[in-house]
């Protein structure tokens, strides 16, 4: 290395800084091994070569999460989650739902006792949270039946 390169570089250490961090970018690339795949995600189109780190907004709590290549590759080579899944939610709001999943799951045999005006409020604050964390799967019906105590 010339004299005049070395100099320029400790002279900047900032824009040092910014290419070590493109690097690890660029460095956190995981070649997808195909035939680890789940079936199904064989037989979908589109898979590309590498898992690549990104960011994704966790639907529940709203904040950035990112969704690494090192994961990506344990969801799809390990786990054999269909390879167009993704995450939605952040850790743990995941844990929370899941959670709150299993205690919903008791409501309806709950419901066959006899229940205090604040259980029952505690179940509705439950289902409502549920709702919050996924959306979809929420179970109006169960819901109605409990308000209508
Ligand atoms: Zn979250």
């Amino acid at each position: 290395m010339s004299i005049k390169k070395k100099a320029r570089k400790t002279a900047n250490p900032q824009r040092k800084k910014t290419q070590k961090k493109r690097q690890q970018i660029l460095g956190d690339k995981i070649i997808v091994n195909f035939a680890k795949l789940s079936e199904a995600s064989k037989r979908s189109y589109g898979i590309p070569s590498y898992y690549e780190s990104y960011t994704y907004n966790c639907i529940a709590c709203g904040k950035d999460f990112q969704f690494s290549a090192s994961l990506q590759q344990q969801w799809y080579e390990e786990k054999k989650k269909y390879f167009w899944m993704r995450p939605n939610k952040c850790g743990v709001c995941y844990e929370e739902s899941l959670q709150l999943k299993r205690e919903i799951a008791t409501f309806p045999k709950l419901l066959r006792t006899s229940l205090t005006i604040d259980e029952l409020k505690e179940m509705l604050a439950k289902l409502e949270k549920f709702n919050l964390l996924s959306k979809n799967k929420f179970d109006s019906s169960l819901y109605n039946r409990i308000k209508k105590y």
